[in-house]
């Protein structure tokens, strides 16, 4: 349990750091398509495209770092894709270096107002084109790391509220507009202070991270989701999940904190680690909106903390009314 203060990046962060760089040439000439593979292919993965709607497509699907887009060609221009490119926010951080015969600074000025991000001449010398990209790619890496940072919890690594509720926002969109289900656990450390009072602050923290990955590797869809909501509150939220499978992952994941925290503590003398946790769900037209969820988790939790803790409380909060 020693280096606990080491930060573990999360998995997303680590492909970030180590994915052979991707880059996009488009170009309607095979040949200039030929001489740029020839500069990259032995560092790079490279996509090519000979015109612009085939450029757009690759870009969506295949997520390149950088993409090297020729001004003149057939059909839609280098100035439409980048424009389309830009106004796309799932291709929109994606760096766009314009190679082009017309070196007038007209077109260049023209380029750069599209969004590119750099604008070489051909012919071009290779050397300049590689340390051009170099730049850009190096660049690119580093913002993307950074954006994934700003959604990171600096002590477990997991997600952040910020990431929480902006997913909680779209997840709760989309589930208005198809009717699907919609759930979200508020899962709160029992007696936590006494956890703290007796093993110290360190083991604390410690203990926290340990919780955390117990919760992320109880989860198996992709689309769930688990954040460290603040102190000891965990938050995860579940897409496409009805009540009555919320509780059944809520009392899977309480299990799964309190025998891995179990196997964890052996030889630290901790005292056992439990957690109690409210369900929230959406039913078809039972909730004004997104807050209402957590609303509902959260009275829920409230209920479990007061039937005893180390347990599952779920259903809809009663009004006056009834
Ligand atoms: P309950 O079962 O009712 O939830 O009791 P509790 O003691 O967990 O509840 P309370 O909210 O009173 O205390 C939460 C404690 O969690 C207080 C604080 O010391 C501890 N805590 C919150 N954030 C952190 C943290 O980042 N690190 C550590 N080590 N402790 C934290
Ligand atoms: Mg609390
Ligand atoms: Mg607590």
């Amino acid at each position: 349990m020693n280096n606990s203060d080491a930060f573990h990046p999360s998995a997303q962060m680590v492909e970030t750091l180590e994915r052979r760089v991707k880059l996009l040439l488009v170009d309607d000439q095979p040949i200039n398509i030929q001489a740029l593979y020839q500069v990259f292919a032995a560092d790079h993965q490279v996509l090519a495209a000979t015109d612009g709607h085939k450029g757009l497509d690759i870009a969506h699907k295949q997520q390149p770092d950088l993409i090297l887009l020729d001004i003149v060609m057939p059909g839609l221009d280098g100035f439409e894709v980048c424009r389309r490119l830009k106004q796309d926010s799932s291709t929109r951080d994606i760096p766009v270096i314009f190679l082009t015969g017309s070196s007038d600074s007209a077109s260049e000025e023209q380029g750069l107002d599209a969004g590119a991000v750099d604008f070489i001449a051909k012919p071009f010398n290779p050397k300049i084109v590689k340390a051009r990209v170099k730049t850009h790619v190096t660049l690119k890496r580093q913002s993307d790391l950074l954006r994934q940072w700003v959604f990171l919890d600096g002590l477990t690594g997991i997600a952040n509220r910020r990431l929480f509720d902006e997913r909680l926002a779209t997840e709760w969109g989309r589930s208005r507009r198809l009717g699907s289900a919609l759930s979200a656990l508020l899962i709160d450390v029992d007696h936590f202070k006494r956890f703290n009072d007796t093993m110290g602050h360190q083991a604390g923290d410690t203990c926290l991270r340990f919780i955390a990955q117990a919760l992320a590797s109880g989860l198996n869809r992709p689309a769930d989701l688990v954040a460290r909501y603040g102190g000891e509150e965990f938050v995860c939220l579940l897409p496409d999940t009805d009540q009555s499978g919320a509780i059944h992952l809520a009392n899977a994941l309480r299990e799964r904190v309190q025998s891995e925290l179990e196997s964890q503590s052996i030889g630290s003398d901790w005292p056992p680690v439990t957690v109690s946790i409210g369900v929230g769900s959406l039913r078809a037209d039972s909730m004004a909106d997104a807050a209402a969820l957590l609303r509902e988790a959260d009275h829920n939790l409230y209920r479990a903390k007061q039937a005893g803790r180390n347990q599952v409380m779920s259903g809809p909060m009663l009004t006056s009314s009834h």
